[in-house]
């Protein structure tokens, strides 16, 4: 028996983009999400709470509101469900978000400063510094949303915060370009620590 999968191209979306974080070692266990807009709606498909990025259950991505609340699914979305849809509401030209505990974001997060743009195409491509907010938590709460949208500068098109102790959050234009940011943002952490070490930065 066929069973059609509501949404399959956003859910498949979202789990490839997942898959490729954890191949990047960018999140193990069951933390981070991602999610994309649904086109024309007040609706995302995003990573439901408890769910691997390795996985490839189209069960662990659910369709919800951009309230949080649950349209179409098994399970209940990830608690960072608010903070997506926030960001989906406040920035139209957003249609997705990659939110990864990824080691060289979060290592130099620690220090509270922001990740300086250390090599060309960061600069280029990041357009400053990427900014550390302290959230004093390990999710961000209703009333911290306003902190993290004015983290993403449109002044200056920077398109990814990182959550001190937490994580990086990046937005794109669709699913790829939030990816490639994200993948930036860990690589010039990488980078800027390597410089730092070698007495550079
Ligand atoms: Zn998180």
């Amino acid at each position: 028996m066929n069973v059609t999968i509501a949404y399959a191209e956003e859910r498949h979306a979202v789990i490839a983009a997942q898959r490729r974080c954890w191949e990047q070692k960018m999140q193990s266990g069951n933390g981070g999400n991602v999610s994309v807009r649904v086109a024309g709606s007040d609706l995302m498909a995003v990573k439901a709470t408890d769910c691997s990025f390795q996985g490839e259950d189209v069960e662990a991505v659910v369709i919800a509101r951009l309230t949080g609340a649950l349209v179409d699914g098994t399970r209940t979305p990830t608690k960072e469900a608010l903070l997506h849809g926030a960001i989906y509401a406040a920035r139209a030209d957003v249609n997705a978000i990659v939110h990864c505990h990824s080691p060289w974001a979060v290592g130099w997060s620690l220090t509270g400063r922001a990740i300086p743009n250390v090599t060309y195409h960061s600069e280029l491509k990041l357009g400053g510094p990427v900014p550390v907010i302290d959230t004093g938590s390990y999710s961000v709460a209703a009333h911290q949303i306003d902190t993290v949208l004015a983290g993403f500068d449109s002044a200056s098109g920077l398109r990814a915060v990182v959550l001190q102790g937490h994580g990086l959050v990046a937005i794109g234009r669709d699913i790829d370009d939030a990816l490639c940011t994200a993948e930036l943002v860990e690589e010039t952490a990488h980078i800027a620590f390597v410089g730092s070490m070698l007495g550079e930065r």
